[in-house]
């Protein structure tokens, strides 16, 4: 079976569009997003006029901030204090990499966890970890709710998550392990959770191994093909995270989009498996639109 993200994601965003209509239709004003976008990095243009595109055709109202490339440390401090501040906005993104110079943990320290929707700050991160009501991350968000759309459980499987970082790998672990939080509104993804996890990454020895004893096994590496069929379970779950850029003389731009998983070979043995694209790319940019819906909800009630 095929985990169709981009369809998933389109149900989702249907969904999102009708709460977004029935608080407007009240009289509230619509949700607003913005995006602080640094420097002229091509492939985070795309990604933050793809998430603009988004919000609108859900009715949340979206601002790109865009900022120069020698832009200080300190005048992007500033912005984030604006917009902390600003009440018209309900949440807003740094969109990430930034500049070197730039320091991402200054950055991200600095971003208010009510307005946090790509729950990356380390508040969010530690309501998270305590299973307190958060904004959370939106890739292992996203991955939840493909696994409850396709009614694929969490509950006392081995899950193997392959990457630690702070994006994926580390928040998708911390949330399938975790008891369910029934109390988040609107959430049926977070039903999906006590799970047993298991977490490797590049030091990890014996990940073959490892991997064949998962029931759900989700790719969060930047590393094309890594995963093989060799590596699967027959029946298993394959959760494909990984966007990487390979040449292709036949695309019109030179390249490919690929995941981490030698797709080809790993979807006969497995159970299911999300594609790249149109696997978890799509039920990111859904989160962060939830997310800032959820937001608003909150905000619009203080
Ligand atoms: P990262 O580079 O910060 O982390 C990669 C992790 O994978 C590290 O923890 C590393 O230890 C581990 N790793 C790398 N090679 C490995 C190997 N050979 N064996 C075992 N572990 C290995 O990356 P990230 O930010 O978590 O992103 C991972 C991938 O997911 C990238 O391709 C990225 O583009 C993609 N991504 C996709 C989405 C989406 O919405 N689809 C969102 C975020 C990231």
């Amino acid at each position: 079976m095929i985990l169709d993200g981009k369809k998933v994601a389109l149900d989702l965003r249907e969904r999102l569009r009708e709460t977004v209509l029935s608080y407007t239709e009240q009289g509230f004003r619509a949700p607003k997003l913005a995006i602080l976008l640094v420097g002229n990095n091509p492939a985070s243009e795309t990604y933050v006029t793809n998430k603009i595109k988004a919000c609108r055709e859900v009715g949340i109202e979206a601002e790109k901030i865009a900022l120069p490339a020698d832009v200080t440390e300190q005048q992007v401090l500033e912005q984030i204090q604006r917009l902390n501040q600003d009440d018209s906005v309900d949440g807003f993104i740094v969109q990430l990499p930034l500049p070197e110079h730039i320091s991402e943990p200054k950055i991200l320290n600095a971003v208010s966890y009510r307005k946090d929707v790509d729950g990356l700050t380390p508040m969010s991160m530690g309501l998270t970890i305590q299973g307190q009501p958060a904004l959370r991350s939106a890739t292992p968000s996203g991955i939840q709710s493909l696994l409850a759309y396709y009614h694929i459980p969490t509950a006392g499987k081995h899950v193997v998550v392959i990457g630690r970082s702070n994006i994926v790998g580390k928040p998708m672990a911390i949330m399938l392990m975790q008891r369910p939080y029934l109390s988040l509104p609107n959430m049926t993804a977070s039903s999906m959770g006590d799970a047993t996890v298991t977490v490797c990454h590049s030091k990890t020895q014996g990940l073959t191994d490892i991997c064949r004893t998962a029931d759900i096994l989700i790719v969060a590496a930047g590393s094309p093909k890594l995963v093989t069929k060799e590596m699967v379970r027959p029946g298993a779950t394959v959760i494909d995270v990984g966007i990487n850029r390979i040449e292709d003389s036949s695309s019109p731009k030179g390249y490919k989009l690929v995941g981490d998983v030698d797709f080809e070979n790993v979807e006969p043995v497995a159970g299911a498996i999300s594609p790249v694209p149109g696997g978890v790319g799509p039920m990111t940019i859904a989160s962060l639109l939830q997310n800032t819906v959820q937001a608003y909800k909150q905000h619009i009630k203080q």
